[in-house]
């Protein structure tokens, strides 16, 4: 078989995907029931579970010691069904950063794991608004419906109100929230998918089918709602449309109990039917990168000093075409050099394996990538740039001084690094000069990281200073004059040294929106994932 060949049908077997929640939602519970279910793993709590940390985190940073959080990317690679699914975790919690939003840069599609008593929460919010504009279709699983919580079609309702998304749910529970007695598969309304309770205390529950006659008997009150709510859906035309998920106007509903695994496997299917395989991939400039090609790859987070004595780098590489094969030596587009992939990895948590072959979908871990950003595409044969990694609204300011004035110097060649491996954003103010650049991030983990690395790696500790801005705004030249300018509002305007935008920081909203009221002319542009 040809090389293309090979990489077209290893590409049709990969499903590529991330979970997107709130934490607490089960996103861990989730990852360790469909690795299960895949047989990934063997034993619960090997692959996340919080009292046995040790499984998917990393302890290469001595903050992430001191913290007991993982600021590493866990990439799980399983098999269901002669099909390759790779699931890309999501840093949440504490280590909610920027990566968090650029794993999305790098999957198919997502899983929207939403808690069924709290329904749609704040970083599933800001998750999902990135999946939106990256046309990222979304796949949605109501958790936790072991438990009270509120009614299936008010949770139906909030995603189609506020997401405008069509929910169109593929499995339905039989019982509310609290007393779920089962699920109905919208394709097959005859059968009852009863779920009781283990002999013996284990966790997962037994599955039964029941003929509809025999569940109207034997569940009566909630068979009947269940039926009645099918009609209903039926009626709103809530029926699974496959073009219609592609685009990002609707999507396909399961619930379940992760903790019991109930509906995991329905998932999962639906994980291999509906997800999307690698595809084609726009390139810069227009075009696209058909997969069978030769090989490219999208950089879509980069990992420092894991290791400090060995002063290591990682950088995770999507591949988007063509074979990957460990020692090839490929092109880094951005600059034209080549880059040896001697050191390739398939990355688990701490876990590192040589990686030899992969293929489009897959994710791999290359080791001593000092020479490569965020963003990079690295290529064979013939040339491609993917587009650029896009910049996220961030949330957290912080003023960076030199603490020690002497090392002045090694502070700005390190702030200026930072800025361009991505780690955090620079902001600078004609107001406060380039001697006092501001940092700004999407979670505050990111100051952390850079406090550590200024430290370790440019010796030149730095002194933060918070701000108490949290909202940022795409403005221009006029408007951050006039934000300066404003006596009423608190506020100021900076440019983002990576891209120049002009960007207004708010306290709140409140300020924001009275700079409006003020400057009705004034440009104020929500930026991505902002709120
Ligand atoms: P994460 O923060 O999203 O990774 O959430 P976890 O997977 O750690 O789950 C948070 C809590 O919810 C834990 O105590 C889980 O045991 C619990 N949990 C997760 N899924 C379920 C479920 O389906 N039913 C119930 N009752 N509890 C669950």
């Amino acid at each position: 078989m040809s090389a293309a060949t090979t990489a077209g049908a290893e590409a049709a077997r990969r499903r590529t995907f991330a979970v997107i929640s709130h934490p607490d939602a089960g996103k861990s519970t989730l990852t360790e029931a469909l690795a299960l279910h895949a047989r990934a793993i063997t034993s619960a709590g090997a692959v996340h579970g919080k009292g046995n940390r040790r499984g998917v985190a990393s302890d290469w940073m001595e903050m992430e010691q001191a913290r007991g959080i993982s600021v590493t990317s866990a990439v799980l690679q399983f098999a269901h069904r002669g099909q390759v699914l790779n699931l890309l975790d999501t840093p949440g919690h504490a280590d909610f950063s920027e990566d968090t939003y650029r794993v999305l840069a790098a999957v198919d599609c997502a899983v929207m794991l939403i808690d069924a008593a709290k329904g749609l929460e704040e970083q599933t919010r800001k998750l999902f608004d990135v999946c939106r504009h990256r046309g990222i279709p979304v796949i949605t699983f109501v958790n936790k419906w072991d438990r009270p919580g509120r009614e299936a079609l008010e949770l139906l309702d909030e995603i189609e109100q506020e997401f405008r998304l069509k929910p169109t749910p593929v499995t339905w529970p039989v019982g509310i929230a609290g007393h779920l007695r089962g699920l109905v598969d919208v394709r097959e309304p005859g059968t009852l998918l009863r779920y009781t309770r283990a002999p013996g205390g284990a966790k997962e529950a037994v599955e039964e089918s029941v003929p509809a006659e025999r569940a109207a008997l034997e569940e009566g009150a909630d068979w009947e709602q269940a039926v009645e709510e099918l009609e209903l859906l039926a009626a709103d035309d809530a029926v699974h449309d496959h073009a219609a998920f592609l685009a990002g106007r609707s999507t396909p509903v399961f619930f379940g109990a992760a903790l019991s695994n109930i509906g995991v496997r329905l998932l999962l299917d639906a994980v291999v039917d509906l997800a999307p395989p690698p595809g084609d991939r726009p390139l810069e400039g227009g075009g696209t990168r058909a997969v069978g090609e030769s090989f490219s790859g999208l950089v879509f987070k980069v990992q420092a000093n894991m290791d400090r004595s060995h002063r290591d780098r990682i950088a995770f590489l999507r591949v988007c075409s063509g074979v990957f094969e460990r020692g090839m030596t490929v092109t880094r587009a951005a600059s034209g050099k080549p880059f040896a992939t001697k050191y390739a990895h398939s990355v688990f948590g701490q876990d590192r394996s040589a990686v030899e072959t992969a293929y489009p979908g897959d994710v791999v871990g290359l080791v001593n990538a000092s020479a490569l950003r965020v963003g990079d595409t690295l290529y064979a044969e013939r040339p491609a740039v993917f587009p650029g990694m896009p910049t996220f609204a961030p949330e957290h300011f912080a003023v960076a001084r030199p603490a020690d004035i002497s090392r002045t110097k090694q502070f700005r060649r390190g702030i200026a690094q930072l800025d361009e491996e991505g780690v955090v954003q620079v902001l600078v103010s004609d107001v406060r000069g380039e001697q006092a650049p501001v940092l700004a991030a999407v979670g505050p983990m990111q100051f952390d990281v850079v406090t550590h690395r200024m430290a370790g790696e440019f010796s030149a500790p730095v002194r933060l200073e918070p701000l108490p801005y949290h909202l940022a705004r795409a403005t221009d030249a006029a408007g951050a004059e006039q934000l300066n300018r404003s006596r009423l509002v608190r506020g100021e305007a900076m440019t983002r040294l990576r891209d120049k935008d002009v960007l207004a920081l708010f306290p709140d909203l409140w300020q924001a929106n009275s700079f409006a009221r003020e400057f009705p002319d004034a440009r104020l542009d929500p930026l991505v994932a902002a709120h």
